[in-house]
């Protein structure tokens, strides 16, 4: 019979278990289901004294202390190992964040098992199949293994988080023990929130194109008013910002560009396929292989001046054929006015 771990660690104020850990808490609990296999959730924290209120009620183990505060491949990675040979499951999941994909692939080798990435869905009642996306996400797979432990790390924003009722289950605390650390965590460098224009768990995606920077109706380039407008709306919206291949390429071409767009930004079959609820495109042309990289967001809209583009031709739920250059400011100043 198949049994369950499911490794979780806490955000950087260490006050809460990650979205990403309480998605990967609701696959396993689902998987436990389907299976009737026992579940165990493995808690990697400074002090995991109050986290167990956000767990259902499973068998709870815990490492602490304050070598646990801080993201760091040696002591994540003892961490996960000392959960695996507690908790001795057949079945790993691993919430892929930054600090927990970086240690499972060790982990798994420390534990003699396998491991696969970016599963995105986790299927079978009676054997457990595992999808990923291959080819820039236009293959699905299903996958299933005989060998064991297997270690699946799961895509964010594939589940739900669980919010359901907390169980009441003591947490045992397991003994970790740590090697010499040659790392001190010093503090984390990173850019303000609003100049962070990345923001994976926002609702909406904001995608720009290479029309932002082009001749407009009046002969002239409005790059600058372009990248005002659409920092305005990043800012009132809190949306994520994507771009199309052809605006990010512009840096190295000589040709006017967004200073705030890099290819981190970039959306489709060799950029990203983010997850958000809704997108919005903004002079884009919705080409294949742009528009492939929007693959997992719902509801689709696009403001074109094209009428013949690819978002016409069945991308998007809803096109505006306007001038993005009206539309944005209009947009902006109506979320400004719903800001309390
Ligand atoms: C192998 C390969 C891989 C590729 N991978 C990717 C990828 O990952 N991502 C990607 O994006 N592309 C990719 N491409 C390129 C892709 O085919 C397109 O060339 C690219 O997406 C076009 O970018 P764009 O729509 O921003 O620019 P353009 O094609 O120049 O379109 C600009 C649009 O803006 C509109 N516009 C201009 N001004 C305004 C205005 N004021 N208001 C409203 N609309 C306006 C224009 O009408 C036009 O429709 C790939 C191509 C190949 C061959």
């Amino acid at each position: 019979m198949e049994s369950i771990l499911v490794l979780t660690h806490v955000d950087e104020g260490n006050s809460a278990l990650t979205k990403a850990s309480l998605e990967a808490v609701t696959a396993g609990l689902d998987l436990a289901s389907r299976l009737n296999a026992p579940l165990t959730i493995g808690i990697v924290a400074p002090d995991p004294k109050n986290l167990s209120e956000s767990l259902p009620p499973a068998r709870l183990l815990a490492v602490s202390g304050e070598a646990f505060a801080q993201p760091r491949y040696s002591t994540d990675a003892a961490a996960c190992e000392a959960l695996g040979r507690a908790a001795a499951a057949s079945i790993v999941l691993i919430p892929s964040s930054a600090r927990f994909a970086r240690v499972a692939a060790g982990v798994a080798h420390r534990l003699g098992g396998f491991i696969d990435t970016h599963i995105t869905a986790i299927g079978g009642t009676d054997t457990v199949e595992a999808s990923r996306w291959f080819y820039r996400q236009r293959v699905e797979a299903v996958l299933t293994r005989d060998a064991r432990p297997w270690f699946l790390l799961l895509d964010a924003g594939t589940h739900t988080a669980f919010a359901g009722a907390p169980g009441s289950a003591q947490v045992e605390q397991i003994a970790v023990n740590l090697p010499a650390l040659r790392t001190t965590v010093s503090g984390i460098r990173a850019p303000m929130h609003d100049q962070q224009t990345i923001r994976p768990d926002a609702k909406l995606l904001l995608v720009a194109g290479a029309g932002w920077t082009k001749k407009q109706l009046d002969g002239q380039i409005h790059a600058v008013e372009a990248g005002q407008l659409i920092l305005g709306f990043l800012r009132a919206s809190g949306a994520s910002l994507g771009s199309s291949k052809s605006l990010v390429d512009q840096r190295g071409e000589d040709q006017p560009i967004l200073p705030f767009l890099t290819h981190l930004n970039q959306v489709g079959q060799t950029g990203a396929t983010p997850r958000h609820p809704k997108g919005l495109s903004t002079c884009c042309h919705g080409e294949e292989p742009h528009v492939v990289g929007w693959r997992f967001i719902a509801e689709r809209r696009a403001i074109s001046l094209d009428p013949n583009c690819g978002w016409t031709r069945g991308k998007a739920d809803v096109v505006y054929v306007a001038d993005a250059f009206q539309v944005m400011p209009k947009l902006n100043a109506l979320l400004a006015a719903k800001k309390p």
